[in-house]
């Protein structure tokens, strides 16, 4: 590409409300451009990135059996509704009305979407399983739009869907996207983690966040300094709590996906709708299973639970006692620390529940309604972590260290959330209707783009990995009036190009300082100066990552490059 016929912006100053490198670099060195807060455009160098992690995580999806496709950005309300996220999405979903008032959101995610084309296609186990993906802008009205790409309103997302008869099914994917997600990030270049995510849920292996790691990243990661414990902090404050709490609690084990009979057989003892079961967690300790509701089911709560299932005994506890203290999280506004008498009040909930010595809606025991800023105060929160650097790491083999990640990917068993709410289900085996059994997986793609611009610059611009960089070679006449430097450089773009090399020629009758600088902020791999030797055949060879130039005759460039 003739870079005086392609559309490369650069700018020597640094924009005012770019606070971050990768932001501010982006935007220098001409690869986005921002509309409006949190809404960008992609200009050629931009779109050449995303094409290219795009290749890779189609290739690696591909592998792994899940086919693309591509689903409306534009959802019927009607949707978001039989899943009950249209009232507690919260402001984050941008929704709008048609000319005859219908309601719609703008796809924050598509789960809904993908539920209700399986559930109306697919009618047998035969056809299972089944992954579908694609790549697609995604809609969130984020509080706080911010870092460009990082975080944006409009953003580009692959996000996959499966869909099984069994939960082994289900595991056998999960584990093969937990490889495809290694290779991509892998292959992109990326320094990341894959750390234990919290599915607001105690112990898991249900959910997995892939964190590239950075300082100016928003999450925070766990990890144990000598074994291969990772884990974001929220889980972490999960494990370590688990571990402080209290003795009962420890016996305490989170039954990670209760398998369909465990859900059916509570069900049945509450006389309840199993998909009310499956929002909740069940817990077993020694023998005794346990059911934490969710909060505010009242329905539910009020039910005096005293009986066996065969010999399990079934206790209940509001999710705000059990739950949410032990993940330490009150409320949604995240993790927080818990001032230490709601701590001994929630071990009293607990120790009580697994020692079936009083149902943990005794006065004293049960806590209701718990709000930070009202009930306590916030600054306390950082005192009382549960989890300090130096710590032993939950798996007890090693120190805890802190790291701040970047999330780049997350992994998720949604189980049949999802296909019980929009009645989605299969004929099994037996002709017996079965709710789908799911998983979901996201990449945030446009992400991906400034988080490796993030990794990967110097104080002189961007310095693209190979298998990313928008073209693979950079090539510079610096003086374009100069005979002998204008044909030599043209015969050597004809030459890569025949080459297969995706070669950006900059032909433009600038000084050659305007080209030296705006090719290290470009960041291209290679860099191959046309000067005063080309009447000699000879040119410049300068590499990116490792600054190291060398002079090659034109010969044997075809030959050197890589
Ligand atoms: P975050 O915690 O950063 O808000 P999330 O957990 O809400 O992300 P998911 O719902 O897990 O995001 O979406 C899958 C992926 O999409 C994320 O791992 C992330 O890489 C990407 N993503 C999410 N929100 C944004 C955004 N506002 N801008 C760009 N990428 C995003
Ligand atoms: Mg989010
Ligand atoms: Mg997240
Ligand atoms: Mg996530």
């Amino acid at each position: 590409m003739r870079q005086s016929r392609s559309f490369i912006p650069t700018m020597r100053e640094v924009p005012s409300d770019a606070e971050i490198k990768s932001h501010q670099l982006l935007l220098r060195a001409g690869f986005i451009r921002q509309n409006t807060s949190g809404i960008y455009s992609y200009l050629p160098l931009g779109k050449k990135v995303l094409q290219k992690i795009e290749i890779i995580i189609r290739e690696e999806m591909d592998a792994i059996e899940a086919v693309e496709v591509f689903m409306p950005a534009m959802q019927q309300a009607e949707l978001w509704q039989a899943t009950g996220r249209w009232y507690n999405y919260g402001p984050e979903l941008f929704r709008l009305k048609d000319r005859h008032n219908r309601e719609f959101a703008l796809g924050a995610t598509h789960e809904e979407v993908i539920t209700s084309l399986v559930r109306d296609e697919v009618k047998s186990y035969k056809k299972l399983p089944l992954t579908m993906y694609q790549i697609q802008t995604k809609f969130r009205d984020e509080q706080r739009p911010r870092f460009g790409l990082l975080r944006g309103r409009e953003f580009i997302m692959k996000d996959a869907y499966s869909f099984h008869a069994t939960e082994e099914s289900l595991e056998e994917k999960y584990q093969d996207m937990m490889r495809a997600y290694m290779n991509i990030f892998t292959r992109i270049g990326l320094n990341f983690r894959a750390v234990i995510a919290d599915g607001g849920s105690i112990g898991g292996t249900g959910t997995h966040e892939f964190m590239a790691l950075s300082d100016i990243g928003e999450d925070t990661i766990a990890y144990s300094d000598s074994s291969s414990y990772a884990a974001n902090i929220e889980m972490a404050e999960v494990n370590v709590a688990y571990e402080k709490l209290s003795e009962p609690l420890k016996k305490m084990e989170k039954i990670e996906t209760p398998n369909q009979k465990t859900i059916d057989d509570v069900a049945s003892f509450l006389e309840v709708d199993a998909s009310r079961i499956v929002k909740t967690l069940i817990f077993k300790a020694d023998d005794k299973l346990i059911v934490v509701l969710a909060r505010g089911d009242h329905e539910i709560n009020d039910i005096k639970l005293k009986n066996a299932l065969g010999a399990t005994v079934v206790e209940f506890a509001h999710e705000a006692d059990v739950l949410e203290l032990l993940s330490c999280r009150v409320g949604s506004i995240g993790p927080v620390k818990l001032p230490v008498d709601l701590k001994v009040i929630a071990d009293h909930a607990i120790a009580s529940i697994v020692n079936g010595v009083c149902g943990a809606n005794e006065d004293g025991f049960h806590i209701t309604n718990v709000n930070p800023e009202r009930d306590f105060a916030v600054d306390r929160y950082e005192d009382l972590r549960f989890v300090q650097e130096g710590d032993t790491s939950p798996d007890g083999k090693g120190t805890i260290k802190f790291a701040k990640g970047i999330e780049v990917g997350h992994i998720f068993k949604l189980l049949t959330t999802y296909s019980t709410a929009m009645d989605a289900t299969f004929l099994d085996e037996n002709g017996k209707a079965k709710p789908f059994i799911m998983g979901c997986y996201g990449i945030g793609v446009s992400r991906i783009l400034a988080t490796v611009a993030e990794q990967f610059n110097d104080e002189n611009g961007l310095k693209w990995p190979k298998k990313l960089a928008p073209y693979d070679v950079h090539l510079i006449a610096i003086n374009t009036k100069d005979e002998s430097q204008n044909a030599l450089a043209e015969e050597l773009y004809n030459i890569l190009k025949s080459y297969r090399y995706d070669v950006l020629y900059d032909d433009r009758p600038e000084r050659a300082g305007v080209k030296f600088a705006d090719s290290d902020l470009i960041g291209l791999p290679v860099r191959i100066t046309v000067g005063k030797k080309a009447s000699e055949g000879i040119v410049e060879v300068k590499f990116r990552q490792t600054g190291e130039s060398t002079e090659w005759q034109k010969e044997e460039l075809t030959e050197k490059l890589q």
